[in-house]
């Protein structure tokens, strides 16, 4: 990062946790310029500024520009209320209920512009019942409050998210000695984090995402109340929990995220029955399962293939089915396919009261599931059919990857049919039509017991008598 940066930085102290006056970086200090910033973001910007209002990019946009990163998206916040910026974009929708917010859109890109954010504390009840809401466990249900941008900048989460660049005179506002934290590294919630925690505990959350996206720390005092105030994150509603979800494993940082939330027992807010089964260590498998599957997912993005959360759906999953599966066939006589159906039906509702989970990936992730057992049977037109399965291939690397862990963590040899099944699904996929069907006869004829009885022949249907 820019030396300039550092320079200024060092003014003020930086354990200060917030201040409403700004550390005011110029142009010339600070690395931010326009040709970093999307033009989309700038148009907005300017537009504002021509409408009379203040305007300013804040949070990641700023704080990965800082960083040398290039910022995921670029967020603004305005004094115009949401009904003012509505009236200033013909491409603005008006978004959310919690928060208030405008979405201008432009082609693909969206740019979301918010109104500076005021306190709760007011005097006036009324008008603040109106406009926000606390739960029992102190957590904000609504935060329509608007104000200035010294309250704006005390509301956000971290220092380091807390940076404002205006497009009027290029300059940086610094409220709670975020470029210092970003020098230093560290993570570090503004205000009293207990506090913080209680009113938003997805910012727990988001201290880990931080931590591990940018490199840094969490402060000790950030660090601190974690623990202890974990279960706050079973009051978050499922579908918001699928979206942090997406943001802690879908970005790259998936294996790192894996290991601070389980670190610090949030882990068990997104899964319970894994956390359950991590922590009775009885089954050898599922740590380095999915351990594996979150690094060749992190892999993948960092290569800028596709993934699909469906697939760490079921590879979270597999296991907790498993033995589901066993308990329910323990002294009833379910067939294998009414066992599989009624251990993943119990296993999706417990689960979907932690993670939303939308239907398309919840199909995708059963699709998968079911393909464990197709892949077993290949006889007669069973693997063509298998292999022509919308699915196919990520039915296959989810085989893989459990042969892959069996083989290397089992005990016994009980993994090496298995790791037979993988090869034949490895060689079957690159070979020729007449090969593969060779290999179809040679799975029929090997298989012990697969020879199916004879076909009763069918009687030949009486032809109806002619009644004519
Ligand atoms: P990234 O987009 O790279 O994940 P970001 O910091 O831009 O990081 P967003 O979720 O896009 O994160 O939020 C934009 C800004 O809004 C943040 O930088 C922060 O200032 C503020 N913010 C977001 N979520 C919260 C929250 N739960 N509590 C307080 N402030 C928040
Ligand atoms: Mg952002």
């Amino acid at each position: 990062m820019c030396k300039r940066v550092l320079g200024k930085s060092t003014t003020k102290q930086s354990n200060e946790s917030h201040s409403s006056d700004p550390i005011v970086l110029t142009r010339d200090q600070h690395p931010v310029s326009r040709k970093l910033i999307s033009p989309s973001a700038l148009k907005v910007l300017y537009r504002l500024n021509k409408g009379g209002y203040d305007a300013y990019l804040v949070g990641g946009g700023v704080r990965d520009i800082l960083l040398g990163i290039q910022p995921k998206d670029f967020d603004i916040v305005t004094n115009a209320t949401p009904e003012e910026i509505k009236a200033l974009f013909r491409n603005c929708r008006l978004i959310g209920r919690r928060f208030r917010l405008a979405h201008i859109v432009f082609g693909r890109e969206i740019i979301e512009v918010a109104t500076f954010r005021g306190h709760h504390d007011t005097s006036d009840k009324k008008t603040t019942q109106k406009t926000s809401k606390q739960s029992e466990h102190g957590m904000l249900l609504r935060d329509n409050i608007y104000g200035s941008i010294e309250e704006d900048a005390e509301r956000r989460d971290f220092t380091i998210n807390a940076l404002y660049y205006s497009a009027k005179d290029y300059t940086v506002h610094d409220f709670a000695n975020g470029v210092a934290d970003i020098e230093a590294r560290q993570i570090r919630l503004i205000g009293d984090p207990e506090t913080r925690y209680r009113e938003d505990p997805v910012r727990m959350l988001r201290a880990i995402r931080f931590a591990t996206k940018l490199d840094m720390n969490m402060s000790k005092e950030t660090e601190a109340p974690i623990k202890e105030l974990g279960p706050l994150l079973e009051n978050i509603p499922p579908a918001r929990m699928f979206e942090e979800f997406l943001k802690l494993f879908m970005s790259g940082k998936a294996e790192e995220n894996f290991n601070l939330l389980r670190e610090y027992g949030l882990f068990k807010y997104f899964f319970p029955l894994v956390d359950q089964q991590l922590n009775q260590q009885t089954n050898i498998y599922i740590q380095p399962f999915i351990q594996q599957a979150l690094r060749n997912t992190d892999k993948r993005i960092n290569n800028d293939q596709r993934v699909t959360p469906a697939f760490l759906f079921a590879t979270m999953l597999w296991y907790p089915l498993q033995e589901q599966i066993q308990q329910l066939q323990n002294g009833a006589h379910l067939t294998p396919q009414d066992a599989f159906f009624g251990a993943l039906s119990e296993i999706m509702s417990e689960q979907q009261r932690s993670i939303a989970i939308p239907k398309r990936f919840q199909a995708v992730m059963k699709d998968i599931l079911i393909l464990q057992d197709k892949l077993t049977k290949r006889e007669g037109k069973r693997a063509f059919k298998a292999f022509e399965h919308p699915k196919f291939r990520a039915g296959y690397d989810f085989l893989l990857l459990r042969s892959e862990i069996e083989s290397t963590y089992s005990e016994s040899g009980e993994s090496s049919t298995l790791v037979e099944l993988a090869k034949w699904w490895t060689d079957f996929q690159n070979n020729s039509h007449e090969t593969k069907e060779q290999m179809i006869k040679t799975v029929s004829s090997n298989r012990i017991g697969a020879r199916r009885s004879p076909r009763k022949r069918r009687k030949p249907r009486k032809k109806p008598t002619d009644i004519s």
